[in-house]
């Protein structure tokens, strides 16, 4: 059974008190749709933790600059909803650009140097409208626990800190990264690779564990590391680096000599398809 969709901010937040008042906890799971197991994952961690799951499905307008994607974003919100539905979702919420920004939307939320470096380095004013949206859906819902993957690495950073410096009652958590089996992290714009770029995209996987390896087996030198992820992105005929980062997972800093918890972070381009990956590794 498809899960009920409502476009309106009343109509959630009617359905959100009526389950409050049957005693439930609200677990709140924000995406784009197109969705796929990465979204049904956290649909599914919602579900085993809280009791009324609340799924949105908005494709947020000023997350994107003026020559991304925005129109051509896969809309497939039937088969979203048949997804929510078999994967524990209570309720969508999937409203329209001008019930989220209408005509005289003035106001938006900046989380000051996370938001600058590398996605946002080459997709200036994205996290802005990350961190607006996300904040509005966290009015709007007013979930206890809010769900998101970590394949979104710098976004669950930006949230996390953006929830504690506004202090918005909300718990963080964040879902492991689901892939195909071959490795290859899930994302919605997958689809647009052709076969040879869909084969190449496994440079990505295979680099971040190729710099895990080389952290495993001793290598502290971030630049050194860094130096190699780029390397083997390069040679990848059609792939053209975005960033190849080796941060602190708290700060996104770069780090020279590695130690604590690090993210090893890519960004590429297929064509017009930019992919990203990242894995978490603690020294
Ligand atoms: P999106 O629809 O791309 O905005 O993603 C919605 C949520 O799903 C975000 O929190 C993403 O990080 C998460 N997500 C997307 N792809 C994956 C994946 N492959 N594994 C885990 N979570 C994912």
């Amino acid at each position: 059974m498809p899960t009920p969709a409502v476009n309106t901010i009343d109509a959630v937040r009617h359905q959100v008190r009526e389950a409050r008042r049957r005693g439930l906890s609200i677990g709140l799971v924000p995406t784009m749709g197109a969705l796929h197991e990465g979204h049904a994952s956290l649909f599914r961690l919602a579900r085993a933790e809280t009791g009324f799951v609340v799924a949105t499905i908005f494709i947020n307008p000023t997350q994107f600059g003026p020559n991304e994607d925005f129109s051509k974003y896969p809309r497939t919100l039937e088969a979203d909803l048949e997804i929510c539905g078999r994967d524990g979702v209570d309720l969508v919420f999937h409203p329209d650009p001008s019930t989220i920004y209408p005509p005289d939307f003035r106001t938006y939320v900046e989380v000051t140097q996370l938001q600058d470096f590398l996605c946002g380095a080459s997709r200036p004013g994205h996290f802005r409208g990350v961190a607006t949206v996300v904040l509005k859906l966290f009015n709007i819902v007013q979930p206890d626990v809010a769900y998101f993957g970590q394949k979104d690495a710098q976004q669950v950073r930006i949230i996390q800190q953006l929830a504690a410096d506004l202090d918005v009652p909300v718990k963080i958590r964040v879902g492991a990264i689901v892939r195909e089996p071959d490795g290859l992290a899930l994302s919605s714009r997958n689809r647009y690779l052709d076969p040879s770029q869909r084969r190449q995209a496994l440079a990505l996987i295979e680099t971040l564990r190729e710099a895990q390896r080389r952290i495993e087996a001793g290598e502290r030198d971030g630049r050194s590391i860094q130096r190699t992820m780029q390397a083997r992105i390069e040679t990848t005929p059609d792939a053209v680096l975005d960033y190849a980062a080796v941060v602190d997972a708290n700060s996104l800093q770069p780090l020279e000599r590695l130690h604590g918890e690090v993210l090893l972070a890519l960004a590429v381009k297929f064509g017009g398809t930019r992919l990203i990956d990242n894995l978490l590794v603690t020294v």
